[in-house]
């Protein structure tokens, strides 16, 4: 999550997504969005359809976040309930770095509660914010560290917000090592520091952002990651890939972003799709895709 004007930070102009954009998105069969907040309207709106149109798109799996006291109970209902011929739904549930603060015994005994369901694949997003310090450093450096903890003892990856904290992150990690190799979200570090992270077991995953004509670092680490480490995501409703920027994201989009970062590595983006997917696959333990997920007929 990068910004939601609400809870967490900036974004607050997005366009609505009632605005019919001229722009859809290719169909790249066997796309994994690896990080979507669902519970934010338009999707939660009307969430059969937001999952329709990712299965146009080519989207089979979503991993939705529950980052938040509030949220986790909702993300494990989500990633439980049944939806015939629609992509299926998984969570990872924690509490986020801005929410730090948050992080009383109560609620780590319901995190861990929640956590035993096997919909949920991971702890988090936990990490580390220096870029808007919603809660003192030193508060979400200790909720970083109860998060690699309650990881290992329940033998399920970490995934990881970093953002202008990498130097302090890598520090808490190598003092407490994650027994599976964790996920950076939204990963928007430099090659080096996407280098150093890889050099520690971890997965890179890439947003939006990669997409914007601005983001010449981002898109040299995007080059330079290994394929067999390479995730895909939205973070939606944020983030929204070119050429969507500024409206509302959905997990749809995934495609654009899939198909800008194959570019930018030489890659066929359904190659890429599947192996960023192989890749969700090992660092979550998501299960294979459903052969039931209808998608609409090819016109
Ligand atoms: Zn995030």
């Amino acid at each position: 999550m990068r910004a939601p004007a609400a809870r967490h930070g900036r974004g607050a102009d997005l366009l609505p997504s009632a605005r019919v954009s001229k722009h859809v998105p290719p169909r790249i069969p066997g796309l994994v969005d690896t990080h979507c907040h669902l519970d934010y309207p338009p999707m939660i709106d009307d969430l059969d359809a937001t999952l329709r149109r990712a299965a146009a798109a080519g989207v089979d799996r979503l991993i939705h976040i529950g980052c938040s006291r509030r949220s986790m109970a909702r993300a494990v209902e989500l990633a439980e309930a049944e939806r015939p011929g629609l992509p299926p739904v998984y969570a990872v549930i924690g509490v986020h770095p801005h929410e730090a603060t948050t992080l009383d015994e109560a609620t780590l005994a319901e995190l861990e509660a929640l956590a035993a369901s096997p919909r949920v694949l991971a702890i988090g997003e936990s990490g580390l914010d220096y870029h808007y310090n919603r809660s003192p450093p030193a508060t979400q450096q200790a909720a970083m560290a109860r998060h690699i903890d309650l990881a290992n003892r329940l033998g399920k990856p970490l995934v990881l917000h970093i953002r202008d904290a990498h130097d302090d992150a890598l520090a808490i990690v190598d003092a407490q090592p994650c027994e599976r190799p964790g996920i950076i979200h939204c990963f928007t570090g430099t090659p080096d520091e996407g280098a150093r992270w890889l050099d520690r077991g971890f997965f890179l995953s890439f947003s939006g952002i990669a997409t914007f004509p601005s983001a010449t670092a981002l898109q040299e680490a995007a080059r330079a990651c290994p394929g067999d480490r390479l995730l895909l995501e939205t973070d939606a409703p944020y983030l929204a890939p070119v050429p969507m920027r500024g409206r509302k994201n959905e997990p749809a989009y995934v495609a654009f972003t899939c198909a800008r970062l194959a570019a930018l590595r030489g890659q066929d983006p359904a190659d890429l799709a599947l192996q960023a997917a192989a890749n969700a696959e090992r660092a979550f333990g998501l299960p294979p895709a459903a052969a039931s997920v209808s998608s609409p007929p090819s016109s």
